[in-house]
Formats: C-alpha cells, sequence, structure tokens
C-alpha cells in the first residue's frame, strides 16, 4: 500500500483552533488540490475526534472527478475510514449517513451501535497504523490518504508507515497558544526529498519518506512466483517462490520443499544465503505469499527468520487467505519496523498456482 499524510496548519503549526466550529485553515485554491488529491485515492481515513468535531462527511462532490474514477473501475466515492479508542462515534454521523462508498471504523473492542452503519475492525490495544494499514490492504485498498488530526498523523509517522507527506501552511494565519487547538509539527529526516510550491496562497511542501520501488519490486517478484512454479503441488501446502536481494545486488532463490519436505521457500532461500556466507541485514525478500507466522513442523515461522536475520522489506503479491491458518506475518513485520509492500496485481497467478488448495 502507498500512504499519503495530508494536513494544513496555520503559519505556528496549530491544525485546529479551540472554538466549536470548524476551522478552515486551507484557502479555497488549495482546498480544491485537497480534493483532486482525494480522488487519486481508494480509502481517506481520519481520526475520531475529526469526525466528532469537524462531522465530515468525506465525499467527493465534483462530478467531473467522480466520473473519472467511475471510468478508472473505481467507487465514486473513497473508502472511509476512522480510527476510534473510545468507540464513541455517532451512527448518526454524516461519515456514516452520506454516500454508498465501503466504510470502516477501527477500534479495540466490538462496537454493536455502529454495526449497521459500518464494518467495525478491532485491532488490539492500542490500536496500531500497522494493523490498519494490513487489514485495509487485505480488504483490497492499495492508496490511502490520511487526513489526521494529531494523533493519527503521529501514529503513521511514528510508525514509519507513510510514504509521502503534503503539509500545506496558511502563512497569514497564527492562533496562538490561547486560541490554538491541536498542533502539529513535521520534523522530516535533514536529507528528505521535498518539492515546494505556493498554491493560493499556501505554502505547500511535498516530503517523500518512501520512494516508488515497484517497478524493481514488481520484476523480483515475477521472478518468485515463477520460482513457485517449480514446486510440486500438495494437498498440505502451498506452492511458494521466494527470491532474497542483498544491499550488494546478489540473489538466491527458493522454491516450497526445495529440500526438505517441511521447508518453506523463504527458509530455503536463507538458508542458500547463508550457505554462501551472506549478511542479510538490510537484504529485501520477495516472495509470492505472505510469510507464515506460524509452523507445526518448524522451530521458527518464516516471519521470526525474517525477523531474525534484519531483512529491512519484505514483498509480497497474495495475503494468504483463511485455510490452515490466520497468518498475521505482514501485521507483525510491520509491527517490528519492517517496510512491507504487497502488490495484489501479481495476486492471480500466485492464486492459480496453488489451485489445488486455494479455496
Ligand atoms: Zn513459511
Amino acid at each position: 500500500m502507498r500512504i499519503t499524510l495530508s494536513f494544513a496548519t496555520t503559519a505556528d503549526h496549530y491544525l485546529d483552533d479551540r472554538s466549536s466550529q470548524r476551522l478552515m485553515i486551507s484557502t479555497p485554491e488549495d482546498w480544491e488540490d485537497v480534493l483532486r488529491l482525494r480522488a487519486e485515492y481508494d480509502a481517506i481515513l481520519i481520526g475520531a475526534e475529526t469526525l466528532r468535531r469537524d462531522n465530515p462527511a468525506l465525499l467527493l462532490r465534483s462530478e467531473e472527478l467522480r466520473e473519472r474514477r467511475r471510468a478508472a473501475g473505481l467507487k465514486p466515492d473513497l473508502t472511509k475510514v476512522v480510527v476510534t479508542r473510545s468507540g464513541q462515534l455517532s451512527p448518526q454521523a454524516r461519515f456514516f449517513t452520506e454516500g454508498d462508498a465501503e466504510r470502516y471504523v477501527f477500534a479495540p473492542r466490538p462496537l454493536p451501535a455502529l454495526e449497521a452503519a459500518a464494518t467495525v475492525i478491532v485491532c488490539d490495544e492500542p490500536i496500531k497504523a500497522a494493523c490498519i494499514v494490513t487489514e485495509l490492504e487485505r480488504r483490497g485498498v492499495e492508496r490511502l490518504l490520511v487526513e489526521g488530526g494529531a494523533q493519527v498523523l503521529r501514529m503513521f509517522l511514528d510508525e514509519g508507515l507513510a510514504d509521502t507527506v503534503r503539509w500545506a501552511v496558511n502563512p497569514q494565519l497564527t492562533l496562538g497558544a490561547e486560541q490554538g487547538g491541536a498542533r502539529f509539527e513535521f520534523r522530516p529526516a535533514a536529507d528528505t526529498e521535498c518539492r515546494h510550491e505556493v498554491l493560493g496562497g499556501m505554502e505547500v511542501a511535498w516530503y517523500t519518506l518512501h520512494p516508488d520501488m515497484s517497478d524493481i519490486d514488481l520484476r523480483y517478484l515475477s521472478e518468485a512466483i515463477d520460482q513457485g512454479r517449480r514446486c510440486t503441488p500438495c494437498a498440505t501446502s502451498y506452492c511458494v517462490g521466494a527470491v532474497i536481494v542483498l544491499p550488494d545486488g546478489r540473489t538466491f532463490t527458493g522454491h516450497t520443499h526445495e529440500t526438505l519436505p517441511t521447508h518453506h521457500a523463504e527458509q530455503e532461500a536463507i538458508r542458500k544465503a547463508l550457505d554462501a556466507g551472506a549478511d542479510l541485514h538490510g537484504a529485501t525478500i520477495y516472495s509470492s505469499m505472505e510469510p507464515c507466522s506460524e509452523r507445526k513442523s518448524e522451530p521458527e515461522s518464516c516471519t521470526q527468520l525474517i525477523l531474525r536475520h534484519g531483512f529491512s522489506r519484505v514483498v509480497f503479491a497474495a495475503y494468504e487467505p483463511l485455510h490452515f491458518v490466520c497468518c498475521q506475518g505482514a501485521r507483525m513485520l510491520r509491527e517490528a519496523g519492517v517496510e512491507v509492500r504487497v502488490y495484489p496485481s501479481l495476486a492471480d497467478e500466485v492464486r492459480r498456482t496453488n489451485a489445488h488448495v486455494w479455496k
């Protein structure tokens, strides 16, 4: 999934004021640009505080943008996502009552009062962005726009799960400590790629925290899927292929049961790399399927192996279906700070290789 954080602040970095009215920080030109930006995403995420305070409907009003999304095979409105700790959200809020887009609520416990209005997804407390991202990705979200407030923005940044950041500052507007509400300042590393523009009087900065690696990823992931085709199908396991790419460019491959009937593809590739004396810290592992998080016939799961050897990136095509076990590999890897990328455009090929077990 690619994730963008988008927010506007006053010149003294406030996201809102202390009044009960919604404070408009953007100028009309900047707001138009934000609405155009929204149209490029599958889903939009806000915090419960923003929902209660601003009561936004989060619909795309422009018929032109809606038409463009329809033409691209998307729903005219974005999937709406809200994160709540308390669960205190009114099912009468416009978030729930307007539009026919999918609606998801992330909460630490079931919320029966909202079940008619949205799909409630339970994540362990404290709720982590790693859980939200993984659960949305399983449901087909590939591009997520996060619009805050402060707690939500900080959660995504602290977990390293923001790829790009759009920060618009209104240089004419200051609130001061008396009037100011939530304050938010983004402090990127000094070498972060950034471009600036002035838009209708707003100063807009775009930061790239994780460059788009999809060209390289798709090439190696296709190779991993090809490796999976070498496996002999059997009723009790998936046919998976893996490719390891070291920082120095050397590669190692593996497929399920290549040398032993209990070995997974990732294990086979890791074993070959270690036999060749490789240091796997900072390496990327490509696997046709989500690395497993539970093993009965081996002491460690592939997720544990990947973490123990210090891989920095994991790329796969298909989430494991709920067939043998409930796999939590992607979420566990993200929670440990590993960058996880999923390319569902290649998942059909993986399903074909696994027609013997895929339900
Ligand atoms: Zn495995």
